[in-house]
């Protein structure tokens, strides 16, 4: 019995899960939120079902500490199902990292070293590794990286056409994000169709609250919209996606934003939200449902700027085979699955309206028989994916 604990860590929060390997189906999950605060929480989701509690969570440290005694109280006992290793998110790995990697103090120093490119993120990565290795200390610790699986895009699709000596001391290049989603979702969506990963031409629409597409090419990522940041690409709850680099130059003349201005303003008060006021999918498409106007924009936008990368990606590809939703939104609006790929016919795209409407949990097809290209519903399992990668990096998986 092998089981690998999956850790999610923010700057002040962690998610968690421990899953069965042979079953791969998780044991118990949760959340540490707050933490620095002196009302700090934890969700424990065990075989008894939810366990809640409020308590002063000092650092990461201390919400491993939460953790394991939430464990200790609600089971499944860590003695029984002791993790053989844990696997952490890590959103950047820059050029350096483009497989699972079992951490090592080098390692760490190099994580720390790409915080340049990811502020936000790589830091509290850190974070909740260090504490994990303080909470686990005896058995191995493996980082899976959100930009791996991108390492194979070829460089005219990885380049920005700036400065090409300026890139490079920079480290300014596509790195592109969601690669653990987008690994696991064209893989499954491979399997499900019994078909041979190999020969397949895929595009996977990752859409949560940060979304992004992948043109995958016999199982390897060959382009992807997100660039150096998760900013670029699709229109997304909070974040605008592609935007002409000229307005922040415009903005910053013209509106007197500072660079925290255009950050904020770019990935905070966009997308979704900054056209309608709602950055979440579902208020949107009830409120131009309901009539309102900004909402109405706000999801024409958002499809059209899909439908552009559909077509952009038909073309990188040479021809497409399976077009996969997936994540909070393309796992759940028939409304957006439906006008991604409206007027798509010429391509070989036809939808099936029944098939789009019904609730299916698991992977399921929504084309119609005469389509061309097979459309998808693969719900996404970052969690699972990341076990799996972290058993393959302890040479056990
Ligand atoms: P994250 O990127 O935070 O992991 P998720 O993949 O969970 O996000 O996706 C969250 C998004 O999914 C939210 O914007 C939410 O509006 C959207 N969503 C969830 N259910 C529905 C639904 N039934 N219809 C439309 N959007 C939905």
């Amino acid at each position: 019995m092998s089981a690998v604990l999956v850790v999610n860590s923010g700057s002040s929060s962690f998610k968690y899960q421990l899953i069965d390997m042979e079953t791969e189906e998780p044991l118990a999950s949760g959340l540490v939120e707050r933490i620095g605060e002196s009302s700090g929480h934890t969700v424990h989701n065990g075989p008894n079902g939810k366990a809640e509690r409020t308590l002063e969570i000092r650092d990461h440290t201390a919400g491993f500490q939460a953790m394991l005694e939430a464990f200790e109280a609600n089971g499944p006992s860590l003695e029984e199902f002791p993790p053989v290793a844990v696997g952490h998110r890590v959103v950047h790995g820059g050029k350096r990292f483009f497989e699972p990697t079992v951490i090592t103090p080098l390692v760490e120093i190099n994580i720390e070293d790409l915080a340049e490119l990811a502020p936000l993120h790589n830091p509290a990565n850190l974070q909740g590794i260090r504490a994990a290795e303080k909470a686990f200390p005896d058995v191995p610790h493996v980082a899976v990286f959100d930009t791996a699986f991108h390492q194979t895009l070829a460089p005219e699709a990885y380049t920005y056409a700036i400065d090409a000596e300026l890139a490079e001391r920079h480290r300014i290049r596509r790195y592109g994000f969601h690669g653990t989603s987008h690994k696991y979702v064209s893989e499954t969506a491979a399997q499900f169709l019994g078909e041979p990963l190999g020969d397949l031409k895929q595009i996977v629409l990752h859409l949560g609250n940060g979304a992004s597409a992948c043109a995958v090419d016999g199982g390897r990522s060959i382009d992807t919209s997100m660039g150096l940041t998760p900013l670029e690409g699709l229109v997304m709850g909070t974040r605008s996606g592609d935007i002409d680099p000229a307005v922040l130059i415009h903005l910053s003349r013209r509106a007197h934003l500072d660079t925290a201005g255009l950050d904020e303003l770019l990935n905070r008060r966009s997308g979704l939200l900054g056209l309608s006021g709602r950055g979440d999918m579902r208020d949107v498409e009830e409120s131009a449902s309901g009539g309102d106007a900004g909402a109405r924009l706000a999801l024409d936008t958002y499809l059209h700027r899909l439908k552009h990368y559909i077509g952009a990606y038909i073309a990188i590809l040479g021809g497409l085979d399976v077009l996969t939703f997936t994540a909070g939104v393309g796992e759940n609006s028939s409304t957006v699955r439906a006008g991604a790929v409206a007027g798509l016919e010429a391509l070989g795209i036809r939808l099936d309206e029944e098939r789009n409407a019904e609730r299916v949990a698991g992977p399921h097809i929504i084309s119609a028989d005469d389509s061309a290209v097979t459309v998808l519903v693969v719900p996404t399992n970052e969690e699972l994916e990341i076990a799996r990668q972290t058993l393959s990096a302890i040479g056990a998986g």
